[in-house]
């Protein structure tokens, strides 16, 4: 139910400044197509209506089948090639790494640096800007593939190239800027403390990370978007209400123009302290039913009651980076004695080792990738329940899963979850939300006005 920011951020700093294709440019592209869109469901089938006989299974599978066979088989299509992609980005990203250290590229770019000045710091930046350009040119095959042209083919782009390629840039400024930051402060600790450089590595990464999260909403997200208080009462006072039921201290709701580049609904919690906010993407408030926007705010309160961006980032992240840090301790030092020669890196605090970095991480996160998205869709599901609780719209939230099966194939055999779902699949949200009816009839049968009317769209 959301792209997160967060999650999109732990990328960001874990390999994006370390890659620098922004993770948050990557919202991805598009072009207003609607043959991708799936039918605005109106109205609750009838085997989803209350009545004593109610049966969950029977409710899913009525909402299910009111997905077209082409729309699903569109949808299957492109999120099962996004398992392919999974492999193509770390393989191909890899490729580039090893050829940037086979070559001596990374050497040459060192090298350079060094000619343009002797200030360390500036050396470390100059080799990060030489790197971060070259790698985005190197990338731009695959990237345009995967954010520009698949998502146009299958109609979730927005955007022409132009404005695509600017956003991409501007991910790609944004890294040199921020990642730059982290990078000269890391080659400052591994330096200044060549044996528990890992450990206070990690530690400032953290900070790092936590400031990211902290600015984003209010810094980085404008650099992309436009975010704006939403200020039609007939969508906030629903939204604000449920808040104050919930002792959540909102007053105002956000709404962000995604449709700029993307024809996905979503909305996000994101940031935190005085930071945080809750914000709608105009695509869901564009299609999206009342009450499938309410059962989807109360989907990310349920986030932000359950503190879980708190606990992502004291908890979670921190293992993620005090593990990777440590994996690069061990790991650097294997590759360095059998091909640090041949490479002409000359130890740890030598920039030109960074393609060996990201080499190291990549690999690490390829192999996680099913322990990120488990942790990830657990808070999801724990997100969807809150919500259910909260909303009380098991209509409203089958609405929202079938809308955001566009781009995720519903029905997932449950390896598959496991692998590659960073949220429960929408057959299984279904099959929750009609089982969370089933448990709450009498909400559904006593007066007409506690009725979900099935949705008139707006
Ligand atoms: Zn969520």
């Amino acid at each position: 139910m959301t792209l997160r920011l967060r999650a999109a951020c732990a990328l960001f700093v874990m390999f994006v400044c370390l890659t620098t294709v922004s993770a948050l440019a990557q919202q991805s592209p598009a072009s207003s197509n609607a043959t991708n869109e799936m039918p605005s469901v109106t109205t609750v089938p009838t085997a989803a209506q209350p009545s004593p006989n109610f049966n969950v299974d029977a409710a899913t599978e009525a909402y299910l089948a009111q997905i077209p066979a082409s729309s699903r088989a569109r949808s299957d299509a492109y999120f099962e090639g996004g398992y392919w992609l999974i492999l193509w980005d770390f393989l191909y990203g890899a490729v580039i790494s090893l050829l940037l250290l086979n070559l001596r590229w990374s050497a040459m770019m060192r090298d350079l640096a060094e000619r343009l000045t002797r200030f360390k710091p500036l050396q470390t930046w100059i080799y990060w800007i030489e790197y971060s350009i070259l790698t985005f040119v190197l990338g731009a095959p695959l990237a345009i593939y995967e954010g520009y042209t698949r998502e146009r083919q299958y109609g979730l782009a927005t955007q022409t190239f132009g404005p695509w390629a600017w956003d991409q840039t501007k991910g790609l400024l944004i890294g040199i800027v921020l990642g730059g930051l982290l990078v000269m402060a890391l080659f400052g600790i591994v330096r200044r403390l060549p044996r528990t450089w890992w450990l206070w590595g990690a530690i400032f990464t953290m900070v790092f990370f936590v400031f990211t999260v902290l600015i984003a909403p209010v810094y980085l997200q404008p650099i992309f978007n436009k975010i704006t208080r939403l200020n039609d009462p007939k969508i906030t006072q629903p939204i604000l209400s449920m808040a104050r039921a919930n002792a959540i201290d909102a007053k105002d709701v956000y709404q962000i123009d995604a449709s700029r580049q993307t024809t996905r609904m979503s909305a996000n919690v994101s940031g935190f302290g005085q930071t945080m906010r809750i914000t709608l993407n105009d695509n869901l408030l564009r299609r999206g039913s009342p009450e499938e926007i309410q059962a989807v705010m109360g989907h990310e309160m349920g986030h932000y009651v359950l503190n879980h961006i708190y606990k992502d980032l004291l908890l979670f992240f921190p293992i993620v980076i005090v593990v990777g840090f440590a994996l690069l301790k061990w790991s650097l030092d294997w590759c360095l004695e059998r091909w640090g020669e041949r490479w002409q890196i000359r130890g740890i605090g030598d920039t030109a080792i960074v393609p060996l970095v990201v080499l190291v991480l990549s690999i690490f996160g390829f192999v996680m990738t099913p322990v990120f998205n488990t942790h990830i869709r657990t808070e999801e599901r724990e997100a969807d329940m809150y919500g259910l609780n909260a909303s009380r719209r098991p209509d409203g939230f089958a609405q929202a899963a079938i809308h955001l099966g566009e781009y995720r194939k519903m029905r997932p055999g449950p390896i598959e979850e496991f692998l590659f779902y960073d949220h429960p699949s929408g057959y299984g949200r279904i099959h929750r939300a009609m089982q969370w009816k089933a448990e709450n009839q009498m909400l559904f049968e006593a007066t007409p006005a506690n009725l979900p009317t099935g949705s008139a769209q707006p």
